[in-house]
């Protein structure tokens, strides 16, 4: 059959050579504002899409959005709950103390930036800054005068549930971490993760059969005295979401892209030739996968989807399903989270993917552990239109899933750069933080190629970064992310880092158009000082004396090797009128200690050595630099740097029409008008219902 891609004209001519769009600063939450800088995200292109892409999208939409109450659930069993609280306590405000109010609101804020009472990224409680107890009540009673209703499970009253999520909302001390790593102590049995019953020990999960215990879509409950590991499914765990999930996506399953296709035809006995449209077949293969795994909880299908779905290519992109493992304290079970996005040409991304093969050979690393045969990844750079669940508001930059090593060695993976997301940031923050962490004599570069460094560093990072290298022949075909357990995340992250920070040297870089000859060295040089004063940051927005987030870990790590005592790669933090600066005096000297560090991690991963990958980050990546964090935190406070950044994306407005008596969607709008507020509560009754526009 022959295949004419009907949308290709939409998807890369029309969005090719547009200026992104800049981000509105919204608000700052936390103490001072210093927690969460809140950006309102814009995209473009969104107009030229055809008609029944718009509707695509819209359906995608609704599914992200149906999905999103499912992280509460995972982060911690009472998250949900506490926003439940919060959200009702919040519109029924009228006549509120103001005070009362302002505590209540930056509190709810910030539960919906990170999905429950754990930071995203760092995984340690926050409390509320400005709202005690009493308060609370307080805020009760005036709702309640208000009429609002509470709705908490076995219908119990508000009365009792303040009572059981007070220490959960105000108490430091109970359950202080999502996911506890440090070594020594049971991970399961002291980490807060909605993933496990309280009580719930490593032993007990490691009693469990093989099946469960590496499965990536259960929840381990009590049963009496027995242990389960039960589904993500429609009618089982997060089932009530699921099953709205699965409603919009077999809407959306209606409005893939079509495809010119050259069918023959039978007539009295002559074959015909003839072009016709089709609803383009793995596009429709794998939201139709996709509903069937919700359906029935089974793996298979998931990795049905995931085959279809890496090879999607359409003019709009989604992301849904239970991916990353971050939040799992044994790092296995994957959290939700969904996506819309807009594709956009992406030339040299195309490039560097065609050339993943040539950068594998020049890996450091032992030849046994290169993977003779590399299928080009699959890159695409996108602009967000919505993400929710574990992707949004806080967002990551990029993404490479699915993840699983047997899987990518059969069918590759996908790798998805969101362009207008990793570029957002508020004009003047970024100036102050330029000012506030780099030396004098660094500010131009970063100026120059700052954000040119930072495209290539996630392109490496994810389109060869991640996929690279394969395990040992001795471990016979086990999955070394098992083998390394809790430590694997960082491992994984630090490893793709340094792969970025390695090949950005390497000549193809010029030969694909990445960069000019002349400018190669200094985008190195970019590249190695952004990143690293990135991570010198880092240790000051660190709450405690460790790193947890498997990022910043990674990035310590490759910090504190390249500046270690005793050695010289050409990096140094240096100490100036008592604040610390990244200095890299030598490019290619680091390059040889980032071939070392690749070594390392590549040896641990390739042989499944969880010994020694737990010490190489216990030396290097898991610790706070006390001096660094006390400088940083003081520098931050004087420019008033918050510690993350939320998103309130664009708004896909519907528009109805009435066709044969029945309301119909007729047309889809993009705004970008909402606060973080409206917001969330759109996606509170959006989130729950089956209407194509509600009110
Ligand atoms: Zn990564």
């Amino acid at each position: 059959m022959k295949y004419r891609w009907v949308f290709l004209l939409a998807s890369g001519a029309l969005l090719f050579g547009q200026g992104l769009p800049q981000a509105r600063e919204l608000e700052r939450l936390g103490e001072g504002g210093r927690e969460v800088l809140v950006l309102g995200l814009e995209a473009q292109g969104f107009d030229k899409l055809r008609p029944h892409q718009r509707k695509f999208a819209y359906y995608l939409y609704r599914a992200a959005i149906a999905g999103n109450d499912i992280t509460y659930l995972q982060n911690h069993r009472f998250a949900l709950d506490i926003k439940e609280l919060c959200e009702v306590l919040y519109t029924h405000r009228e006549g509120m103390d103001p005070e009362i109010l302002a505590g209540l609101e930056d509190y709810l804020k910030q539960v919906w930036v990170h999905h429950g009472q754990y930071r995203h990224w760092d995984h340690v409680k926050f409390v509320p800054a400005k709202l005690s107890f009493t308060q609370l009540q307080q805020a009760v009673k005036t709702a309640k005068k208000n009429g609002a209703q509470f709705h908490f499970s076995k219908d119990e009253p508000v009365e009792r549930a303040l009572v059981r999520l007070k220490p959960h909302i105000f108490d430091l001390k109970v359950e202080p971490v999502l996911v506890n790593l440090a070594p020594g102590q049971d991970p399961v049995k002291t980490s807060a993760s909605g993933l496990y019953d309280p009580g719930l020990t490593l032993k007990e999960i490691q009693a469990l059969p093989q099946e469960a215990q590496t499965r990536l879509n259960v929840r381990f409950g009590r049963k009496g005295k027995r242990v389960v590991a039960e589904p993500f499914m429609i009618g089982g765990v997060y089932g009530e979401q699921l099953d709205l999930v699965a409603f919009w996506l077999r809407k959306a399953a209606q409005y893939v892209d079509n495809e010119m296709v050259e069918k023959e035809i039978g007539k009295d006995g002559v074959k015909v030739k003839k072009m016709r449209y089709e609803p383009v077949a793995l596009q429709k293969k794998a939201l139709d996968e996709l509903v069937a795994y919700y359906e029935s909880g089974d793996l298979a299908r998931f990795q049905e989807h995931c085959v279809a779905w890496v090879q999607t290519k359409g003019a709009v992109d989604y992301l849904n399903g239970f991916h990353e493992v971050y939040k799992d304290p044994r790092a296995v079970v994957g959290s939700f989270e969904a996506n819309v996005s807009l594709r956009q040409d992406s030339e040299a991304l195309d490039r560097l993917s065609q050339n993943a093969l040539y950068f594998e050979g020049k890996m450091p690393w032992k030849d046994a552990w290169k993977r003779a045969k590399v299928d080009p990844p699959v890159a695409i750079s996108v602009q967000a239109l919505v993400e929710t669940g574990d992707a949004g508001p806080i967002s990551p930059a990029a993404y490479n899933l699915p993840n699983g090593n047997e899987f990518r060695k059969q069918h590759g993976s996908k790798n998805v750069v969101l362009q207008n997301v990793m570029l957002a940031d508020s004009p003047e923050i970024r100036q102050k933080t330029l000012e506030a962490f780099y030396l004098p004599e660094d500010q131009e570069l970063i100026k120059k190629q700052g954000d040119q460094a930072r495209l290539w560093q996630v392109y490496l990072h994810e389109v060869i970064g991640h996929g690279s290298g394969q395990p040992d022949a001795s471990l016979e075909g086990a999955d070394p992310s098992v083998k390394l357990g809790g430590v694997y995340s960082a491992l994984e992250e630090c490893r793709a880092e340094a792969v970025a920070l390695y090949q950005v040297a390497d000549p193809k870089l010029v030969e694909i158009g990445a960069v000019k000859l002349e400018d190669q060295p200094t985008l190195a040089q970019a590249m190695y000082l952004q990143l690293l004063t990135r991570q010198l940051r880092a240790n000051g927005e660190a709450t405690g004396d460790v790193l947890r987030s498997a990022h910043r870990r990674g990035g310590q790590a490759i910090l504190n090797y390249l500046t270690q005592p005793g050695k010289d790669f050409g990096v140094a933090v240096v100490e100036k009128e008592g604040r610390f600066y990244v200095q890299v005096a030598d490019a290619q000297k680091a390059r040889i200690g980032v071939a070392e560090v690749l070594d390392k991690l590549q040896t641990c991963k390739s042989m499944g050595d969880r010994a020694g990958a737990e010490a190489f980050f216990e030396s290097y990546g898991n610790k706070v630099n006390p001096a660094w964090q006390k400088d940083v935190q003081t520098r931050l406070a004087a420019i008033g740097r918050p510690r993350e950044t939320a998103f309130v994306f664009p708004t896909l407005v519907p528009v109805m029409e009435e066709k044969n008596g029945r309301e119909v969607l007729k047309e889809v709008r993009l705004e970008a008008k909402e606060t973080l507020a409206e917001q969330m509560l759109r996606f509170r009754s959006w989130g729950r219902s089956r209407e194509l526009a509600p009110k």
